[in-house]
Order: C-alpha cells, then structure tokens, then sequence
C-alpha cells in the first residue's frame, strides 16, 4: 500500500516540468516547478507547516494556541493548514483586495479573516495584526516579513528540492518575491552549493526592487512595499520589473501552450525566464517556480 498518512505528509516534493513550446536558443533549457501541487495549492504550504514546527520547538507558541498573520492569501492557505496540523486557531488579516477565492479557502480550513482597507496595503494589515496579537492570549504571530524562518524554509526543502531534481545542473534560478523567503531561502542553498549560479528576482510595476515607487499592480502574491530584514541584495544578481499585462500574457501562454494552468506570479516569473533564456550561451539550465494555480483567480477575470 502507498499512501499519506495525512495531508500534511504530501507537502512538498513537488513535480518539475521542462518548458518546452517557447523557441529558446539552441540547448538552453527551462523547467518550472510546479508548487501548485502542494495540497493547499501553492508554495506556501511549505512554509505554514515550517513556522509552526519551528514555533512548537522554540516554545512560542503551543496547542490551543492562536496565530495571527497579515497575508495576501497563499500564506494564510499554507499557515490554516498547518494550524489544523498543531491543533491551533489561525487568524488572518487581508487587504479586501486580495482574491475572494484565497479567502474562501482560508475559511473553510476553519481560519477566522479580518480585512482592512485595499489602500492601506500589506503594511495596514500587519499593523492590525500586531494591534490583535495584544488582545488575544497564547497568540503567536509568525511573521513571514521579518521571521528569518521564512526563507530557511526554502533552504531546507525547495533548494534541495531543486537542486536533486536536476542532478545539480542549475545555471540560472528565478523566481518572484513577495515576502521574498522563497527566492532567498533556495537561492541561499543553491549559491552554496554551485557558486557560479546566476539568482534572479522577479517584482511587478509597483514594487520597489529596481528603485520604483510602491504602488498598486494586478499581479498577485509579488511585490515589495519594504525589503524584510532577511533579504540580502547581493544575491539580487538580476532584478526583473515585469508589467502587469506582460505577466497576465504570459499566464494564458502557459496556459494554452504548456497546459500549465498558473496564477500571475508565474506569469511574471515565465516572462524574466524567457529573458534570461534569450541571452544564454548553450548547455544553459534555468529553472523558475510556479508558486500557486490559476483557479483561485477565476472570479478576478484572469482569463479575461
Ligand atoms: N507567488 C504567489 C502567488 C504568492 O502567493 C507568493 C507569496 N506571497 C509568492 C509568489 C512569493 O513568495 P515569497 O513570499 O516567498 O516571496
């Protein structure tokens, strides 16, 4: 018999995907890992059950508990998850602009929302969050923006991840920044073990990466309004600012092309990809991360 013991067993270990109907110059590869394949859809799931294992071991927080987070949605997916897993209540502060299908999830994983104003931004909701972390006992806050656990958890098992998928053949590693713990938890890893990897950083218009201003933009799950701490710009060795409309062009490509059915920030990371693949020499590896599904954003018109 093969089987999960529970669905918390099936996170990570994700499939990778060679990206094979764009024209890339001649043996220059790309693979994709498909991180919507995590049981709560996306590459968050990693590192709600990584906070909370690591909240468990350091004594911050136990069953019973409550934690409270200020999300645009996946986390809150991956971190409603986890607290059915340690047996806590989850809380979750989200822009009302985030998408309904994100918050739907979280509540029916059985996680309580509180939304603040869409103009207010990311730093609105951490302030009401932290407001609640006052008034609520035994309350835990694992604060994906300032915990150095967020990118460890990428160190530990989507670096790997990659790493052994491709044997170590990696030349170029991309991917899209939000809290920005995915891309510098892997490319940590990944610069470790081959130093001459090239690690790229994909924002929307919008964000503040490449020195513009913070603003609104379509393309959901990336984007900086601040650089949390654990973010380190030496490993910023490209930066890629990628429009809106690009990113949503590129979602419907991977869509009717590939039949990979991905949300924006994919789109966006497709786009830097393809990029970086029409400057590379042959015998070029770049692999990307597909961090989370189109499905949840039907209902905004991300076909449309
Ligand atoms: N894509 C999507 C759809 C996301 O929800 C997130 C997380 N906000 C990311 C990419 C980026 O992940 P990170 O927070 O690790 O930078």
């Amino acid at each position: 018999m093969k089987y999960a013991k529970n669905v918390h067993e099936l996170i990570g270990n994700t499939p990778l995907v060679e990206i094979t109907s764009f024209p890339l110059p001649e043996g220059v590869r790309l693979f994709a890992k498909l991180e919507y394949f995590n049981p709560g859809g996306s590459v968050k799931d990693r590192l709600g059950q990584y906070l909370l294992k690591r909240a468990f071991a350091d004594g911050k927080l136990k069953e019973g508990g409550t934690i409270i987070e200020p999300t645009a949605g996946n986390t809150g997916i991956g971190l409603a998850l986890a607290a059915i897993q340690f047996k806590v209540n989850a809380i979750f502060v989200v822009p009302e602009k985030f998408s309904m299908e994100k918050q739907t999830l979280m509540r029916a994983l059985g996680a309580r929302i509180v939304n603040t104003p869409t103009e207010r931004g990311m730093a609105g909701a951490i302030a009401k969050a932290k407001e609640l972390l006052d008034t609520i006992p035994d309350a835990f806050y694992p604060g994906q923006f300032q915990n150095a656990a967020n990118p460890d958890t990428y160190y530990e098992s989507l670096g790997p991840e990659l790493y052994k998928d491709l044997d170590g053949h990696i030349d170029i590693f991309i991917a899209g920044a939000g809290s920005g713990g995915t891309f510098m938890g892997t490319s940590r890893y990944l610069k470790e073990k081959i130093p001459h990897i090239k690690t790229v950083i994909v924002e929307p218009e919008g964000s503040i990466l490449n020195g513009g201003k913070s603003g609104p933009h379509r393309t959901e799950g990336i984007g900086m309004e601040f650089l949390p701490p654990f973010m380190e710009k030496s490993y910023f060795d490209q930066i890629y600012t990628i429009p809106d409309d690009v990113a949503f062009a590129r979602l419907a490509d991977a869509a009717r092309q590939e039949g990979l059915l991905v949300g924006s920030s994919s789109g966006a990371a497709l786009e830097a990809a393809l990029r970086e693949a029409e400057q590379a020499k042959p015998g070029t590896n770049i692999v990307t991360i597909f961090a989370d599904s189109s499905e949840r954003y039907i209902s905004s018109g991300i076909y449309s």
